[in-house]
């Protein structure tokens, strides 16, 4: 897979758009996606299993006994539902699937189809959702949850200076490759590329 630097072939990316949380996670896989996503201007492609994941979603979003509980909340708790979330000061934005809150502490939740631990992406991505309520609620959660649905596992990933080190890290990352419309050079771990859903296009450049 060719990792040498290359200036778009494709026009130039829009260096002020805001990063979104799913960039974060696009980054944590490799960080030449978010870039290659800009440059085809379309979402990820939707695999069979994706939208085997976007059917769970949506079964999930109709569940509406017992959420609280789920995660350790009262029942009296707030749960809001696919809430946006928009940060100037990050330049982050998401959408969170789910947003816990008793008042006391607020938690956001990302459903997940697939199972086991939580991976890289998945981390990066709710972290950046702790980041986004901490920067528009000013109130500060403790962890991020990603839910796997399928297998029932409520995955808690704390949300310390390490994990806003994290997210920091993640948006300079991507803001500079934005910025400069150029590729970073780096080696995806593992057998990622063949997984990967803009592989076409990163060979291609
Ligand atoms: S094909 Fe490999 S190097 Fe290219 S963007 Fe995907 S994971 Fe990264």
């Amino acid at each position: 897979m060719p990792q040498s630097e290359r200036a778009s072939p494709f026009g130039t990316a829009r260096a002020d758009d805001y990063v979104t949380a799913r960039d974060l996670a696009d980054a944590a896989y490799c960080a030449r996606v978010p870039l290659l996503r800009r440059w085809v201007r379309r979402p990820p492609q939707r695999t069979p299993s994706m939208w085997h994941g976007l059917a769970r979603h949506a079964e999930a979003r109709m569940e509406d006994r017992r959420v609280p509980e789920r995660y350790g909340f009262r029942p009296s708790a707030t749960v809001r539902r696919e809430v946006r979330l928009r940060s100037p000061d990050l330049g982050l934005s998401g959408q969170i699937d789910l947003l816990l809150d008793d008042g006391r502490r607020i938690v956001p939740v990302d459903l997940k189809f697939g199972e086991g631990a939580a991976d890289p992406a998945d981390i990066a991505q709710v972290l950046g959702y702790c980041a986004l309520v901490e920067a528009t609620t000013g109130r500060t959660p403790t962890e991020g949850i990603v839910d796997r649905r399928e297998t029932g596992q409520v995955l808690r990933v704390p949300y310390d200076d390490a994990a806003r080190a994290l997210v920091r890290d993640l948006l300079a990352l991507v803001r500079g490759s934005l910025a400069e419309d150029r590729l970073p050079t780096t080696a995806p771990q593992g057998n990622r590329c063949a997984a990967c859903d803009v592989r076409r296009l990163c060979q291609a450049t």
